[in-house]
């Protein structure tokens, strides 16, 4: 199949270079031409484990990355929409980037004469695909949706930092559709998938995106509600999350207390959906509650490091991680950000070491931190070691060089306990 996918972000690069693996040819576009000059040199823009081999190894053949719209959208049956959907400050979707790319392609469908299917990759409420997109692409083009071109709304579920491994190997697809035409196309290109494929309208589809993400978020904010009752109790939580989870109704993954969740989509989800609901007439009390404890989490942090070490002031303070999770360079609605921001209001001196993250923090940060090139430099002289992501190489590291070796783990991912004065945030 020929394929277009607009937007090379987690979801649009991974897409096209696993649809490209899996046999398609596959046209890459993004607006940003450093990005796709980037990818046509068979590098990757961001981090995902084994996304630079795949793109190498496809690039030139049946992969290509361009700027240009119209090449992409008239040389492809079926143009995947994987642009970003921020939140606006109201929790609202920002749609503009959906909405800008549906107007260029609807302008280059008018010049085309073969049918051609458009797929909402991109996460969007439900009724967008049906009220916003098919309306613009059909002022656009002066064509007819179903008679003339088709759509599909095709959820993505890749988790980031390894997301080329679960954009291969999904646990289930979700296609949304209203007519057969494009649902026959969309079952074509995954039809070299092994998993189950849930055919749905289109809104089912668009919701099915967001009642994943909410209970999964769902399900962290549980687990941190009982782990801070736990730690007032003294018992460890990860007791009784493998306690739970040996009942074969609840599964034992997202029962990981710790700092919360971030990341680019369960907070914009999240918030989405509570504006959505309220906008409805509907008051949603669990999806509150859920986004409330969330938001906690990083206070009790900075609460617990100050009965452990007193003032903040002028102390230096070692933070290991930014990345919202381990396995990836993204820090956007990061939990480490509010840790940081809170210990740079009280004045600390705060040393922060991420393996992958830096530059994505320094955007943000800029030189009001001091940025270590290891986790050990990081610890060197410190009064305190604050574990923020759960990143592998955390889990054997040497404090013997802190000034104070009290370390409290927000991810309950230390193994190497000895000799330090150690605190898990919620266990
Ligand atoms: P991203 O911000 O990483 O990438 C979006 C890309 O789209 C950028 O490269 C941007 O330059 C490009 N773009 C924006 N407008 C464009 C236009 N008009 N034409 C061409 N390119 C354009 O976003 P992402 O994290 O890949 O997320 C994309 C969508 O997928 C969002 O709706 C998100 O909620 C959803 N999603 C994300 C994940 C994830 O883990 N990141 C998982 C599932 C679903």
């Amino acid at each position: 199949m020929d394929i277009s996918i607009i937007g090379t972000g987690y979801v649009g690069l991974v897409t096209g270079v696993g649809l490209a693996e899996k046999g398609n040819r596959v046209i890459c576009m993004d607006m940003i031409k450093e990005k796709v000059d980037i990818i046509n040199s068979g590098k990757s823009p961001i981090y995902e484990k084994g996304l630079n081999e795949l793109l190498e190894k496809n690039i030139g053949k049946n992969l290509v990355a361009t700027t240009d719209l119209r090449n992409a959208v008239l040389n492809s049956d079926v143009t995947f929409i994987c642009v970003g959907t921020p939140s606006k400050r109201d929790g609202s979707l920002d749609l503009s980037s959906v909405k800008n790319a549906s107007k260029g392609i609807g302008k280059i469908l008018s010049e085309k004469d073969s049918y051609h299917v458009v797929v909402v990759k991109s996460t969007v409420l439900p009724g967008t695909t049906e009220e916003t997109v098919i309306p613009i692409l059909e002022e656009n083009s002066g064509k007819k949706f179903i008679s003339d071109f088709g759509i599909a709304a095709n959820p993505e579920f890749l988790r980031e930092g390894i997301a080329v491994k679960d954009f291969l190997n999904p646990d289930r697809i979700i296609i949304g559709s209203l007519d057969k035409r494009s649902r026959r196309i969309i079952e074509q290109i995954y039809s070299n998938f092994k998993c189950p494929i849930l055919r749905t309208d289109i809104k089912t589809a668009e919701m099915i995106k967001y009642a994943a993400n909410s209970f999964l978020a769902t399900k962290i904010s549980f687990i941190n509600e009982i782990g801070n009752m736990c730690k007032k109790l003294n018992i460890n939580v990860y007791e009784v999350a493998r306690g739970i989870s040996l009942d074969h109704r609840v599964s034992p993954y997202f029962l990981n207390a710790g700092l919360g969740w971030g990341g680019s989509c369960f907070p914009k989800d999240l918030k989405a959906l509570i504006y959505k609901a309220k906008k409805l007439g509907y008051e949603p009390f669990l999806l509150n509650a859920v986004f409330k404890v969330n938001e906690e989490q990083p206070q009790r942090l900075l609460d617990m490091a100050k009965r452990k070490i007193g003032s903040f002031k002028g102390k230096k303070i070692a933070v290991l991680g930014m990345a919202f999770k381990g396995g990836t360079d993204d820090v956007r609605d990061s939990p480490a950000f509010p840790v940081i921001e809170g210990l740079l209001r009280e004045g600390a001196n705060v040393t922060a070491y991420d393996p992958n993250a830096e530059d994505s923090a320094k955007e943000f940060f800029g030189d009001r931190i001091e940025y270590a090139d290891s986790a050990e430099n990081s610890l060197k002289d410190s009064d305190l070691a604050l574990i923020v992501t759960d990143w592998e190489e955390f889990e054997e590291l040497d404090f013997r060089e802190m000034k104070n070796r009290i370390v409290i783990d927000a991810r309950n991912i230390v193994k190497n306990r000895k000799g330090i004065d150690y605190e898990g945030l919620c266990w």
